[in-house]
């Protein structure tokens, strides 16, 4: 098993993640077998009860695993399929190192954070080895950037990790930031030197830095950053802000053939990578042949991270139909005080993400009628599957004041509704249903036909309330179909109209499985029908 760290310096958001997950994807591409691991050293267990105003999107894993969104970039890039074993947290390691200290697993000694904290960071290096014993290579991201006192003990445990598996094992890259100083007309390598410094005091070499810039990275700078940072001439990499789109970094990084000095670092003998099914992927996003507007009605539209998966899906649906995807982000709670015509306006699909609360939910209330009643495609998903539920609850079976009993507790119609045995449960955390399960797809259904035929999918989950079955026949009789239902419990997944061009809503998250060249069916459906646009003329079924 060989072993990539990586880590970064300078500033965050450098796309240190995606850094991370292109190498993925170029070592894939070598025929090499990747894993990816985040490690985030903030004290949370994990990032489930955490704001999206702090986080951004919350990214579950098969296994439930609520996780870091830089997950899904590894997941989406690479064919690896993580685990909790993927994303560790410092609040999970002082938690896993205390209750070992209860249980008197310590046996008398003082626990210390050295050894017995960054024990517990390298045992997670080890799991995931012991979980993925096919794997070649495992790349763990450390979260944050280097100096943060939170990332020390990772750090440390990395070092020590490096000195017990062989430095020859291991290969660390280092992240930083190339400003360029406009009034001087110059690019500034000091930020670069000064951060690799840091690294070095902490008794850590990298053996390759990537220098994220604006511009090309002339050989005097190289020659200048080598010198400094101790780091041979070739292992300076450029990585330069992309034109069109993230999945462009693969193929940037391989300019300076980033996945050559890896593999050469870590004594890895395979052969330079075919990148043609990626850049034939890049070129249709680049180039697409048609255009179509989709409005993502939610409540934190204003955030670039919040609903990532659900953006990055849509793109890779349109890339797979030639289409570029312009997304108009609409507040939900606008539509609440004016005509949903007017603020949703001329789009050709409508999309409803997962969401929680009861801010802005009338307003999604109205973008799902609006929706319907024009016969612009819907796509709803589960927050945006709920809404569609209550919108027809109260619009065509006339069940007034319809409501989830999540935003009305004393509604007369709890048309979605939390299962019996959930309720009294009080913890705000893990409570939820979460991660992979089977559904049963109904044949003859368009959800049927968007899966191909597939009777039985599976797709991950993560949200409380369910559709109440007590109301099943009545809005199956007003013409609310239900396509999909869960293998074991039978709780409605997928809800779907018939006289509508295209109207789904789905309980699960469909989001979490989209990867370029292999769209979701329900996206890839969604803007196909999007695409023909002839919504205008066909309005669904009415009240
Ligand atoms: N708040 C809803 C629930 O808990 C929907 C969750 C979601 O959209 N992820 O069921």
């Amino acid at each position: 098993m060989k072993y990539i760290f990586v880590t970064g310096g300078v500033v965050s958001s450098l796309g240190k993640g995606l850094a991370a997950a292109s190498i993925g994807t170029l070592l894939e591409h070598r025929g090499l077998r990747v894993t990816i691991q985040k490690f985030d050293p903030y004290l949370n267990v994990d990032p489930g009860t955490m704001s999206p105003y702090q986080h951004g999107e919350v990214y579950v894993l098969n296994d439930g695993a609520e996780t870091d969104l830089d997950l899904g970039h590894y997941e989406r890039f690479t064919n690896c399929v993580l685990t909790r074993f993927n994303n560790l947290t410092s609040g999970q390691v002082f938690e896993n190192v205390i209750k070992k200290e209860r249980r008197g697993e310590y046996l008398g000694k003082t626990v210390q954070f050295i050894p017995h904290v960054t024990d517990e960071i390298k045992a997670r290096i080890h799991d995931l080895s012991d979980q993925n014993p096919e794997v070649d290579v495992i790349i763990t991201e450390i979260g944050g950037t280097v100096g943060d006192i939170e990332g020390h003990l990772f750090l440390e445990a990395l070092r020590q990790f490096s000195l017990e598996v062989g430095r020859a094992n291991t290969c660390f890259i280092h992240v930083t930031l190339l400003p360029l100083i406009r009034a001087a007309g110059e690019i500034k390598t000091k930020p670069t030197q000064q951060s690799v410094a840091k690294l070095r005091e902490i008794g850590i070499q990298p053996d390759i830095v990537i220098c994220r810039t604006e511009h090309d990275l002339d050989d005097d700078n190289r020659r200048k950053i080598a010198m400094f940072c101790n780091v041979e001439h070739r292992n300076i990499v450029a990585f330069r802000d992309v034109k069109h789109s993230i999945y462009e970094c693969p193929l940037d990084l391989r300019r300076d053939k980033i996945d050559r000095l890896v593999v050469d670092n870590l004594g890895i003998d395979s052969p330079t990578p075919d990148l043609s099914d990626w850049e034939n992927f890049v070129e249709r996003l680049i180039n697409p042949q048609h255009k179509v507007t989709i409005a993502v009605v939610g409540k934190y539209i204003e955030l670039q991270d919040a609903y990532k998966s659900i953006y990055e899906s849509l793109t890779i649906a349109g890339a797979a139909h030639h289409a570029e995807v312009t997304i108009v982000r609409i507040d939900s709670e606008t539509i609440e005080t004016a005509d949903p015509s007017v603020i949703i306006g001329d789009v050709d699909g409508i999309l409803i993400p997962g969401g929680f609360g009861d801010r802005g939910i009338e307003g999604k209330i109205l973008a799902a009628q609006y929706a319907r009643t024009t016969g612009i495609p819907y796509l709803g998903i589960c927050l945006g599957m709920q809404v569609a539920t209550v919108e027809f609850a109260r619009n065509v079976c006339n069940l007034e004041g319809a409501h989830t009993t999540e935003c009305n507790k004393k509604t007369p119609h709890p048309v979605i509704s939390l299962q019996e045995e959930q309720k009294g449960i009080k913890d705000m955390g893990a409570t939820m249903r979460l991660g992979s399960c089977d559904s049963l797809v109904h044949p003859g259904t368009l959800a049927a036909n968007l899966y191909g035929g597939e009777q039985l999918i599976k797709e991950r989950h993560r949200h409380r309330y369910e559709f109440n079955p007590a109301y099943l026949d009545q809005l199956s009789e007003a013409g609310l179909i239900i396509s999909s239902v869960s293998a074991e419990e039978g709780l409605v997944e997928i809800i779907e109209l018939a006289d509508h061009p295209f109207y789904i809503g789905a309980q699960f998250h469909p989001e979490f499985q989209s990867k370029p060249n292999r769209p979701h069916p329900l996206f890839s459906g969604f803007i196909e029908a999007s695409l023909k646009s002839t919504w205008r003329g066909s309005p669904g079924p009415q009240a």
